[in-house]
């Protein structure tokens, strides 16, 4: 599997794990953008929103709910916090494996670049 972050998954490439159950890992982004930068990944490989389907739905849903865990522990639930999937090339998507970033820790500027 060439997936980076299938490799991660299955530890064969270092990361900073912040979360794992059966069907979700979560790990710190390796080029923070903020003080909290985590990647909410799913084990399944998943190439991007483009591929998801019906059956995906309690999976995103663990995805998203898993997002606002994390950053409830972080302590920037009340702050408040971006939560983003980069979706192919105009998004700026570099790994084709679902990611839902969860950035937060400082004031966001809104609209993104
Ligand atoms: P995207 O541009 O939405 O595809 O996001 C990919 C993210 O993966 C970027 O924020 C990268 O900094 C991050 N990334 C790339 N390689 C690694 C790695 N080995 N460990 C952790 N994060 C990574
Ligand atoms: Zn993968």
């Amino acid at each position: 599997m060439s997936c980076l972050f299938c490799k991660i998954i299955n530890r064969e490439i270092p990361a900073s794990v912040v979360y794992e159950d059966e069907r979700v890992f979560a790990f710190n982004d390796i080029n923070p953008q903020a003080p909290t930068h985590v990647l909410i990944v799913p084990k399944q490989h998943v190439a991007s929103l483009n591929e998801l389907d019906a059956a995906h739905d309690a999976l995103v849903g663990e995805l998203v709910r898993r997002a606002a865990a994390i950053a409830k522990d972080r302590g920037i639930d009340a702050p408040g916090y971006r939560t983003v999937f980069n979706t192919n090339r105009d998004a700026g998507q570099t790994v084709f494996h679902i990611h839902l970033h969860l950035i937060g820790g400082r004031s966001l500027a809104w609209p993104p670049g």
